[in-house]
């Protein structure tokens, strides 16, 4: 399924992600407990000519973790290699990207809790020690040996710290909790974004993209350039306040960021579980969507803007929700 607002990558943002990527500390704009806490450890491990410590980034998709790791790498003047828990199948692999890193550089691995435990074991000394341990042989004549690696620097990304098994939750000595942007910060990235890219794109326009891009920057970049399209062919070129909001609501996106899923979820919790508690794997049965997801990547929005609240006893539609759907309270009928 292909949600507009999705805000995991798809394939079509790629071609213009690289380009918006911000280079330094200073371009990226908010999440400023972050930048405040990593310009001071960037700046003394830089003054000792070390590596810096181990970072976990986490928190919902699209919010700048890769863009943020690129960053360190530069205000290190380092190296980075990217990679992700998936791909990285065997110890092999994960002891072929190690030994090639070179003192003080920086591994990237994206969804490090999808990492196999067998590769997840190899990880451990190297955070640790920097050693890599290898078995040689088979049976009784197998033996281990222990193989030193440059000092590095590990950084995690994941949607939720929980997710992490504890040993290698307990190996960063860094974790950032990365939170969703506000309008007035997407307006900002919008903006830049525009000119970059070379859309014009007034201030009002950029705010009304904003209030609909559900506090993602990926959504946000992914707006601006689908909107561009609709102001090529029904404007003049100029994305303004009305060409935005013309488009998203031909995009389906309605003024607050909610597509038709996130509706339907709301509505199931209020018309078959009487507005809630409904617990997460019975509201995710009834909308076909993983739990994972639903609690990861969708909750975090429709939390933020006060649409539902997680009780003990599960899920709640809040007021706000129920006004925005147009039903009343009671209950009873309306659409
Ligand atoms: P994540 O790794 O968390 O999924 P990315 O780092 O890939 O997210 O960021 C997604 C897109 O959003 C990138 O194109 C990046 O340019 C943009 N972006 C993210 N955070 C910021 C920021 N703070 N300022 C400007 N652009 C940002």
């Amino acid at each position: 399924e292909n949600r507009i607002v999705a805000p995991e990558s798809v394939k079509e943002d790629s071609d213009i992600e690289a380009s918006l990527r911000p280079k330094t500390l200073e371009e990226y704009i908010g999440q400023e407990k972050v930048k405040e806490n990593l310009t001071v450890f960037i700046e003394a491990a830089k003054r000792r000519g070390e590596a810096l410590d181990h970072c976990l980034l986490y928190g919902p998709p699209g919010l700048g973790k890769t863009t943020l790791s690129g960053i360190i790498a530069n205000e290190m003047n380092v190296n980075i290699r990217i990679t992700s828990g998936p791909a990285v199948e065997k110890p092999g692999d994960l002891a072929a990207l190690l030994t090639n890193l070179s003192e003080n550089d920086i591994l990237f691995i994206d969804e490090i809790h999808r990492l196999p435990r067998t590769v997840e074991e190899v990880l451990y000394p190297a955070m640790e020690d920097y050693a890599l341990d290898i078995i040689i042989g088979k049976g009784p004549s197998a033996r281990s040996i222990r193989i030193d690696l440059p000092k590095f620097t590990l950084i995690g990304a994941t949607t939720r710290a929980g997710q992490l098994t504890s040993p290698l939750r307990d190996r960063f000595g860094v974790m950032m909790r990365l939170e969703l942007y506000t309008p007035e910060e997407l307006s900002q990235i919008i903006l830049r974004s525009a000119a970059i890219l070379e859309i014009p794109c007034d201030r009002e326009g950029a705010v009304e993209l904003a209030r609909r891009s559900r506090g993602t920057p990926r959504i946000a970049n992914r707006f601006l350039k689908r909107v561009r399209d609709f102001a090529q062919v029904i404007g003049d070129g100029t994305i303004t306040k009305e060409l935005a909001a013309l488009a998203l609501d031909k995009l389906e996106v309605d003024p607050l960021g909610l597509d038709s899923i996130d509706r339907r979820m709301l509505r199931t919790i209020i018309r078959n579980y009487n507005g809630g508690p409904v617990g997460l794997d019975t509201l995710a049965a009834a909308i076909g969507e993983e739990s994972i997801t639903l609690e990861d990547v969708y909750e975090p929005y429709l939390m933020q803007i006060g649409f539902l609240s997680r009780t003990p006893r599960g899920r709640c539609a809040t007021q706000r929700a129920y006004d925005h759907l147009g039903i009343p309270r009671a209950g009873t009928e309306k659409n």
